[in-house]
Formats: structure tokens, sequence, C-alpha cells
């Protein structure tokens, strides 16, 4: 099949390469053409392991290619796929605004019968919306459905090829084999439902992972006043197979482009038919609180920050990316930042996109995990990259004016702590070295 996926962000770009991979012919197009410049000459503008390597492949073998003239992309395809980012509004819900304006080019461009696939996230009518636009712009026909993607970054190329279910929202059954074609080799696991209903399954899935995430992180907070070890009751209760062991890491909450949004977004959904979502309320207060676990620990080690150096190890929401949207790193580093601290600054690879984001005086960038922690009072964890596991401690304590490490993904056990000589915090676990 021919298709189109509109939007190379994460979704889509890794999406419509991957569409190749069983047999399709697919045009990437973004309107941002530093993109499609970049990909044009096989460079990702995202950081994903693996994608390079098969956007080379592809588009050396043909089956892919890059525009930003989304007419002619469309004109040339059987499905146009939507691939755009629907981020929050200042109160919550989603904005529509790349949606429609991309709804209303596809129609403009429509010179014959479309399938319309939207595997953006979307509030619950969204799909009706769209299938209004482009009616309201042209008379040819066209089908829509709703597909909505449940990759995460930093493995979007297996969830995609190998993902545990594929949801279809439709309301016109003939399209069913083609939805299966599209998707052949990926799974069996195609679950077609009505196009409401996959609207609500992304965001009911999204909200019940951030509600396990808040949830263990509330154990774990009480865990620490009574002595117990987060981790341990997690492994007791994921070995539950009604519970399961994922999503139950204690931490400093989740962030990220997604769970945040996404859980505001239902709240809003729900509010507009006069609904108040109280238990997805308390979720997002509680990951709101949780980061912030970070500074207090900092005073009662450190006691007041002014002056204090502290080491910032792990800018983006999660290893394995260079997305730093929503990442508890920036309102840490900002707290730090208003508390009068230096602060020093490493990640793998979210540099940069911090930095564009937010940068200050008082921040130190570093190129070494190793030269954030010199000189520092207090090294805190904040993403687990696998980087930090393989640190020498011992080493690393030396190099540091006091010895004080905040892990906020209780990344290190007790046998690497012991005899370091750090004063060592993590998140629900007790005391240790
Ligand atoms: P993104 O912001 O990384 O990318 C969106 C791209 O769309 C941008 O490059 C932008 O230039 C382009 N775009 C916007 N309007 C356009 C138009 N009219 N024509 C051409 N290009 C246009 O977004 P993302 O992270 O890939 O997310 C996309 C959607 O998928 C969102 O709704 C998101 O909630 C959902 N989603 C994201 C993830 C994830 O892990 N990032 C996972 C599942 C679902």
């Amino acid at each position: 099949m021919k298709l189109t996926v509109i939007g190379t962000g994460y979704v889509g770009l890794v999406s419509g390469v991957c569409f190749t991979l069983n047999g399709n012919h697919v045009i990437c197009v973004d309107k941002d053409e530093e993109k499609i410049k970049k990909l044009s000459q096989m460079e990702s503008p995202i950081y994903e392991p693996g994608i390079e390597a098969l956007i080379e492949m592809n588009l050396r073998e043909g089956r892919l290619s890059f525009s930003s003239d989304l007419h002619e992309s469309v004109r040339r395809s059987d499905i146009v796929i939507l691939a755009v980012g629907t981020p929050s509004l200042p109160g919550g819900e989603a904005d529509l605004r790349y949606i429609e304006g991309a709804a209303t080019e596809i129609a403009q461009a429509m010179e014959g019968y479309k399938i319309i696939m939207t595997k953006s996230t979307v509030p619950v009518g969204t799909n009706e919306k769209i299938r209004k636009i482009i009616a309201s712009h042209t008379n040819h026909p066209f089908d829509i459905v709703s597909a909505p993607e449940f990759l995460r970054e930093g493995s979007a190329i297996q969830d995609t090829l190998h993902p545990d279910r594929i949801v279809i929202g439709l309301d016109n059954p003939e399209l069913e084999p083609a939805m299966r074609q599209l998707h052949q080799g990926f799974t069996e696991n195609v679950f077609v439902t009505d196009i409401r209903s996959a609207e609500m399954i992304k965001y009911a899935s999204n909200a019940f992972l951030a509600t396990k995430i808040s949830f263990i992180n509330e154990i774990a907070n009480i865990c620490e006043k009574v002595g117990a070890d987060v981790t341990k009751v997690a492994e007791g209760m994921g070995m539950d197979r009604r519970i399961g062991s994922t999503f139950l890491q204690a931490g400093i909450g989740y962030g990220g482009s997604c769970f945040p949004k996404d859980t505001n977004a239902l709240i809003q959904i729900a509010g507009n038919v006069d609904y108040e979502f109280k238990l997805l309320k308390s979720v997002v207060e509680v990951n709101k609180d949780q980061r912030f676990m970070i500074i207090s620990k900092l005073h009662e080690s450190l006691g007041n920050l002014r002056g204090a150096v502290i080491g910032i190890w792990g800018l983006a929401f999660k290893p394995n990316t260079d997305d730093v949207r929503e990442a508890p790193a920036r309102e840490i580093v900002e707290s730090l930042v208003a508390e009068g601290a230096t602060v020093k600054l490493y990640d793998p690879i979210a540099v940069e996109n911090f930095r564009q984001q937010y940068d200050h005086p008082q921040l130190r960038w570093c190129g070494l995990p190793e030269e954030a922690a010199e000189g520092s009072d207090a090294v805190c964890l904040l993403t687990d990259w696998s980087v930090f596991k393989d640190i020498d401690l011992h080493k690393l304590a030396e190099s540091m004016r006091r010895q004080v490490l905040i892990d906020g993904r209780n990344v290190y056990s007790k046998e690497q702590i012991e005899g370091t000589g750090f004063e060592y915090h993590s998140v629900g676990r007790p005391q240790m070295g």
C-alpha cells in the first residue's frame, strides 16, 4: 500500500519507517523543512536506537521518502496517517490545532478516495471532528480510522514491530481487511472496535500506567517511614499476575510528552461531561510532588543550598531518549537555581534539548558524569541511564566536596554503596551507606 505519514516526530517517523518493513511504500511528511532536510540526508532529528540504520536501508531501497509537500504526498497515497503533536493547552485539554490544520490540508489535496488514520492521541470525538473538517473541504469520498499509538520512546522500533496489540477504531467494517494487511507481520492481536472506544483506550491505558507509578511512589514514601523496602514490596506484589511487575518502580515520578498531557486531558474529557475524575486528579498531584523529594533529601543532608554545588545526572525524562518534555529534571534544576545552588548537569544525549528549554548562569554543562560530580556537595541521579550503573563510586566520592548521593531511581545496591563513604538516599528503601 502507499502511505503518507504526516508528522516526523517520535511516532510518525518510527511508524513510517516500520511500515516500509512489511512491504508498504511510505512518504513521511513534515512542515518543518529542517527535519526533512536532515532526514533526506539519512540523519534522524530524534534520538531513537536503531532508527538511522532503518532510514538508510529503506531510503536506498526506494520504499521510503521524505517530503515537505503534503499535497503531492497525499495525492500519491491510499492511506494518510496523522501523527502530528497534540500538546496540552494551559488548562490541560489537548491542543488540536495541528490535527485540525493537517485535516484541512489533507482535504484540500484529495483527488480521490482516501483512508485517513489517526495515530496521534486525541480526545474522544476528535475523529468525528476530523471527518467534519475534511467533508467541509472536499466532495471526494473517504473513511476515518482511529489507530492510537502505544510505542515507548527508547524502544519505539521494537514496540512498533512487536506490539502487545494494535487497536483499530472504525465505523466502516469493510476497512478491517485493509487495516489487518497494513499491520501484517507486526502482531495477530488486532483489536477492532468503534472509533470512540479506540480513542478512549489510549487515554485509559496511559492513565492506568500513570496510576501504577503514582501508587508505588506513595507506597515508597510510606515504606521510608515504616522501615520497609519498596523494591521488595514491588517484587512481591508483581508476582501476582493480577497486578503484574511492570510500572512498579518507585522513583521521582513520570514525565515525558505523553503521561502528563494525557492524564490532564482525560481529567478534562471527564470534566466536559460533568464527571470529576478524582482518582486521576490525585495521581497527577502525587506525581507533581514526588520529584521534590530530591530537594527535601538535599535539605536533610546539606541544609541550606545557597552556595552549594549540586551535580545532576540525567535530564531526559527516561533513559534511551533525548526527549526532555515535562522531564522532572526541569523543575528540580529550577528549584536548585532558585535556592542559590550552582548546578552541574550531565546527560548522555539530552543536554542540547534541555539547554534549549532552560539555561541560567548558575548552570554548568558537563561532558561526563564524573565531571558533574567533581567538587560537588551532592550528586542527584534523575534518569536511570545504564552508564550510571557502572561508575566507580569509590573514586567518585573522593572527587567530591561532600559525599552525598541522592538516587532518584533506586539504581544502586547496598553492596555497591557500602564502603564508599557516601551518605546515600534512595526512594522507599531503608538507609544504606
Ligand atoms: P512530535 O511533536 O515529536 O512530532 C510532531 C511532528 O508533526 C512535528 O515534527 C511537527 O513539525 C509535525 N507537524 C505538525 N503539523 C504538521 C502539518 N500540518 N504537516 C506536517 N507536519 C506537521 O510528536 P510525537 O511525540 O511524535 O507525538 C505525536 C502524537 O503521538 C501525539 O498525539 C502524542 O501524544 C502521540 N504519542 C506519542 C508517543 C511518544 O512516545 N512520543 C507515544 C504514543 C503516542
